[in-house]
C-alpha cells in the first residue's frame, strides 16, 4: 500500500507515548523521535507541510520495522506498515538510504550487492567447497 493509503494512521496516532518502552531503537538512542510517537509526530509534521520530504528520511531509516511499538499501542496502529510506505516514497522521491542506493547500484551494474566481481563466484564457490 502507497503513503497515501496510510495517511489516516499518521492521524489516528493520540501521541500517548505507550509505545516509548518497548522500541529498540527509542531504548538505544534515547530520543523521542526515535520512538513510534516521535516517527508519527514527524510524518504529522510532514502531513501539515512544516516539514519536507529530505528532513524526514533520517528518522524512518532508524526503525528495524520489529512491531514491538503496536504490541503496546492502545490504537493498535500498524506503525511498521507506515514506515515501510514511507521509505518507499522517500525513494521514489529521491531520498532513499544511501547504504540502499549503493547496494541497488551495485546490483545493476555488477549483480553483486558488494560490488565484488561476479565472475569470481565459480572460483569462490570451489574455495568454499574446499
Ligand atoms: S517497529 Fe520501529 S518504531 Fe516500532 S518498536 Fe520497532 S523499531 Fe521501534
Ligand atoms: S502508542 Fe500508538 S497512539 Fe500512542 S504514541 Fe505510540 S503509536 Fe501513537
Amino acid at each position: 500500500m502507497s503513503f497515501e493509503e496510510h495517511k489516516h494512521i499518521i492521524l489516528e496516532c493520540v501521541s500517548c507515548g505507550l509505545c516509548q518502552s518497548n522500541c529498540p531503537i527509542y531504548k538505544q538512542t534515547n530520543l523521542e523521535s526515535n520512538s513510534a510517537k516521535g516517527k508519527m509526530s514527524i510524518l504529522y509534521a510532514l502531513l501539515q507541510g512544516w516539514l519536507d520530504w529530505d528532513e524526514v528520511g533520517e528518522r524512518m531509516y532508524e526503525c528495524t520495522t520489529c512491531k514491538n511499538c503496536e504490541a503496546t499501542c492502545l490504537s493498535g496502529l500498524d506503525i511498521a506498515s507506515v514506515i515501510e510506505a514511507t521509505r518507499e516514497e522517500l525513494v521514489k522521491r529521491g531520498y532513499g538510504h544511501a547504504v540502499s542506493e549503493e547496494l541497488a547500484k551495485n546490483l545493476r551494474e555488477v549483480h553483486n550487492p558488494f560490488g565484488e566481481d561476479a565472475t569470481q563466484r565459480e572460483r569462490l564457490k570451489k574455495l568454499a567447497e574446499g
